[in-house]
């Protein structure tokens, strides 16, 4: 930050000083302006000052709608930043025809906003994964979204208008398609957000949130394999094969499979519960110290696993969408009928991973069991679920970023 604002300093002191340099040498408006548009120094300065005011831009925005980033952010930010520059310079070749000023600022402009969802991303998933978030967290990523979405729209209908005017190929189908991709991505986080905050509001006893997610998830990847097939098809007929495509095309289909098996497997567990798995009887209830390791609460009512182990009902289900082995001893919930489903079953299971590191053995609550918040208990208990196994159903994976 403080090397753009010296940075920033300089570039507007020596377009500044072209500038008045110009206009004192030729002392009249017209000549002036001809000597800055013709002198390659003067152009130069002149662009540099552009790329300036867009970094500043660009920090503004985040300093407003995100406040300082979290560690993890900068890191995402960077990395995602080298591989986006990588594939834009290979759409770049594309269009190489088309190279000008105009276009470079468009590339810049876009790789700005797209580094700005890449945050809002993040953001919103480390609010659903932190118990308690404040209100004003809540109000700034409402408004980013909206300002994100306002942003894309403006510059869609910008790279629309030359398509449909001049019906020809240009270097606006490549901005135009970024821009749609964009679009539904910011509109897809929203709806996630607007998910979660349902979920807390009805104090994380939504049970359909996991099937609604995941109809979410399924329609914006579906969304995004059609758009990104629709302009492979574009480039490919007008220019040739768009190499910078190939890796996000793979990966949105990639992630598209990963998703349906996931829920097809979620869905046959959790379609008969009930019968499933036997209701503990009292004895069973009173034999254990009827505390629910998921949620730490005394259960009255539980049902029981192959392993002999007692959770709630609702915490069961939730845990199963992230997992597929008891919470307590990793035993497999559902007993492997034949080679393929057990390995399925062990999928994201790290061996050594402590679970007590994030649920907490079943014998250390005791006292401190009252005074925890239920709903914060169980979200800690989500997040770290969800950070031990890198992938799952209710958190996607991070290559699902790379589709923004
Ligand atoms: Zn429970
Ligand atoms: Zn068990």
């Amino acid at each position: 930050m403080i090397r753009l604002q010296t940075y920033a300093a300089f570039s507007l002191l020596a377009t500044t000083s072209a500038v008045y340099y110009a206009f004192s040498s030729r002392e009249q408006f017209y000549p002036a302006m001809v000597y800055l548009s013709s002198s390659k120094i003067c152009f130069v300065l002149l662009l540099n000052t552009g790329l300036v005011a867009m970094c500043t831009t660009w920090q503004l925005v985040k300093r407003i709608f995100l406040g300082t980033l979290r560690e993890a952010e900068v890191e995402q930010l960077n990395e995602q930043s080298w591989r986006e520059v990588v594939e834009i310079l290979f759409a770049v070749t594309i269009f190489r025809q088309d190279f000008s000023v105009a276009f470079l600022a468009m590339v810049a402009a876009l790789l700005l906003v797209k580094a700005l969802h890449w945050l809002a991303q993040k953001r919103v998933d480390y609010i659903e994964t932190t118990p308690s978030v404040p209100m004003l967290s809540h109000i700034r990523i409402v408004s980013f979204m909206v300002f994100l979405l306002a942003v894309d729209c403006i510059f869609l209908s910008r790279s629309l208008m030359p398509l449909i005017k001049n019906r020809e190929a240009s270097v606006a189908i490549f901005f135009s398609f970024e821009y749609m991709i964009l679009a539904t991505s910011t509109v897809s986080i929203f709806v996630k957000y607007v998910f979660y905050v349902s979920d807390m509001l009805m104090e994380g006893q939504w049970e359909k949130k996991a099937v609604y997610t995941f109809y979410l998830e399924l329609i914006s990847d579906l969304v995004h394999l059609f758009l990104y097939m629709l302009f492979f098809v574009a480039i490919f007929l007008n220019y040739g094969v768009p190499l910078h495509l190939i890796r996000e095309l793979y990966e949105t289909f990639r992630s598209f499979r990963i998703r349906v098996s996931d829920y097809v497997r979620y869905r046959k567990i959790t379609s008969n519960m009930n019968e499933r798995f036997p209701d503990a009887t009292a004895d069973e209830l009173n034999a254990s110290d009827a505390t629910c390791i998921i949620c730490r609460e005394e259960m009255t009512t539980a049902k029981k696993l192959l392993c002999g182990h007692l959770f709630h009902v609702h915490c069961l289900r939730s845990w199963l969408e992230r997992q597929h082995t008891c919470p307590t001893c990793r035993a497999p919930i559902v007993p492997p009928d034949n080679g393929r489903t057990a390995s399925a079953q062990q999928h994201g299971a790290q061996p050594g991973v402590q679970l007590a590191a994030g649920i907490g053995a079943p014998g250390s609550e005791g006292a401190t069991s009252e005074n925890m918040n239920r709903r914060q208990a169980k979200l800690e208990a989500a997040a770290s679920a969800a950070s031990i196994y890198g992938r799952s159903f209710a958190y996607p994976p991070t290559n699902t970023l790379n589709s923004l």
